[in-house]
């Protein structure tokens, strides 16, 4: 094993021989003696010993606790002091120099042994740890994640450069305050400020994470989304002696879901665009072929056409004609109100006499249907709303009703205005053939139909335009229904909404 090397500073000669002589036998090497600090410090940067003796007194102005800090700031060797004053104000000062042992005079070679050992093996600890927290700092310095500490009771000890870069706090003026002014956080979507995670980690002792959508407040008042993880700084004892926060800037990933969600949607719209184009041509074409091969057939049998069968094809050929005017309306509407130009004028108007007109009408169209059983619930049914949008809202209603019950069965339109919410409701009850529950959320997609109808003939374009003009009013649509049991759908459309978009 290699020798320790020794300085001892001695101003009495026969002492510090003594020392030396004594520190030979305990198997150290003595590179040198001094009798003053300045010998002392010139000694120590020459030869840089790993360990120096130092007495209190020295010859010359510099004291022995003089030259122990200097020789400790500039040159990082441990120093012991020796010395025969063991009063309270020199141990006092020598203690500032942080000293690795003090020997009182007289003392024996195993005094001497002991306290150069125990200062070595100090002086080694505390070395392996400064290097351990070096070596922490760069790790912690050079991460991009961002990290703050602090004590047990929330007050910031510790931020890296790229919490500085986020947050805008400088770890200078963020030294010593409470982590909640440095570390605020807000729910992007809700707007309400979150519980400081180390608060919560402090409460619960263990580790807590954050919830999608969380922004940081910076200094400078802006957000910023953050991902993040707060852990508590456990001591041995089991006791809690601080919290570690490591976020990072989610704002680059945050952009790029935005565009990918755009980029996704407008992909839907194209292609929601292109199936509108053909179902639409698709539909067209049924009722042309009709009426192409109605004509056709009337063309063949010229003269020979009997009266019966004329009226046969001109009958067809009405009904497809029908059946692609209300198509044509209904892709005019969807157009207009996809445009942004469905507009609602309301105006004043009855409801309840305009429901009863709307069923005697609708009856007129369809004399053999069910029959239409209306209710109304409330004396006073006085309301403002566009009726152009009602009329679309209820005939579509009714004959979804009519269409999908067997014929002659009830229908039951009930209308109820409170006037104290400010809203009319109007349901619209069938016992028809219901909507399997696997379809019913996707009812108000353009030309999707449940797959109980496809029997009966639809597009698919009435409750969507149903919903369209149940919107431009702000109100709502519900819709309860069982296979086989039968329909309610109902509206709520407020009373007066006029006075609503004020
Ligand atoms: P159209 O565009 O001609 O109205 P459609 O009736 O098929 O065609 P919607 O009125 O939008 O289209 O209705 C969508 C689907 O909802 C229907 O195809 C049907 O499956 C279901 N549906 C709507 N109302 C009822 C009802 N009262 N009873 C049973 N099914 C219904
Ligand atoms: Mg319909």
């Amino acid at each position: 094993m290699e020798q320790v090397r020794i300085l001892v500073v001695e101003d009495e000669v026969i002492v510090a021989r003594t020392i030396a002589n004594q520190l030979n036998q305990l198997g150290y090497t003595v590179i040198g003696t001094a009798s003053s600090g300045q010998i002392a410090i010139a000694k120590a940067l020459e030869s840089r010993p790993e360990l120096v003796l130092m007495d209190v007194i020295l010859k010359g102005e510099m004291d022995g606790i003089t030259a122990a800090s200097q020789i400790r700031e500039q040159l990082d060797i441990p120093v012991i002091f020796l010395t025969a004053y063991g009063d309270s104000n020199t141990v006092q000062r020598a203690k500032t120099t942080q000293p690795f042992g003090y020997v009182i005079k007289p003392f024996t070679p195993k005094d001497l042994h002991i306290a150069i050992e125990m200062g070595l093996l100090k002086h080694e600890l505390e070395r392996d740890l400064r290097e351990h927290r070096d070596r922490l700092a760069t790790l912690l310095n050079s991460m991009s994640d961002a990290v703050i500490a602090t004590n047990e009771k929330g007050i910031v000890t510790f931020v890296n450069p790229a919490a500085e870069l986020i947050t805008g706090w400088q770890q200078v003026d963020a030294l010593g305050k409470d982590i909640s002014k440095i570390f605020q956080l807000v729910d992007e979507v809700t707007e309400t400020s979150l519980e400081n995670p180390v608060a919560k980690v402090l409460r619960e002792q263990q580790v807590v994470y954050l919830d999608d959508f969380t922004s940081l407040i910076t200094k400078n008042g802006s957000r910023v989304p953050i991902g993040d993880s707060a852990s508590p700084i456990m001591r041995q004892s089991g006791q809690i002696n601080g919290v570690v926060v490591v976020f990072w800037d989610l704002s680059e990933r945050r952009q790029a879901q935005l565009l990918e969600q755009a980029l996704h949607k407008e992909r839907e719209v194209n292609q929601l665009k292109s199936l509108f184009i053909s179902t639409v041509s698709h539909e067209f074409r049924n009722p042309l072929s009709v009426i192409q091969s109605s004509v056709e057939l009337i063309e063949l049998q010229g003269e020979n056409l009997k009266p019966e069968k004329r009226k046969t094809y001109l009958k067809r050929i009405n009904s497809a004609v029908q059946s692609m005017k209300t198509l044509m309306e209904d892709v005019l509407f969807m157009g207009k109100s996809d445009a942004g130009k469905l507009e609602c004028q309301p105006a004043l108007l009855d409801l309840a006499e305009f429901c009863q007109e709307l069923i005697a009408e609708f009856t007129t169209i369809h004399p053999r249907s069910a029959e239409i059983i209306f209710n109304c619930h409330s004396d006073r049914t006085e309301a403002c709303m566009d009726e152009q949008l009602l009329r679309y809202i209820f005939t579509n209603l009714l004959n979804n009703a009519v269409k999908y019950s067997p014929t002659g069965g009830n229908i039951l339109f009930d209308l109820t205005c409170d006037l104290i919410d400010g809203v009319a409701i109007f349901r619209i009850q069938d016992h028809g053939i219901g909507i399997p529950e696997a379809d019913q959320a996707r009812l108000f997609e353009s030309f999707y139909r449940a797959s109980n109808v496809q029997s009966i003939p639809g597009t698919g374009l009435g409750l969507v335009i149903v919903k369209k003009c149940v919107e431009a009013h702000q109100g709502q649509i519900s819709i309860h229904s069982q296979a086989g049991i039968g329909s309610t759908l109902t509206i709520t459309l407020p009373l007066n909404y006029q006075n609503r978009i004020q």
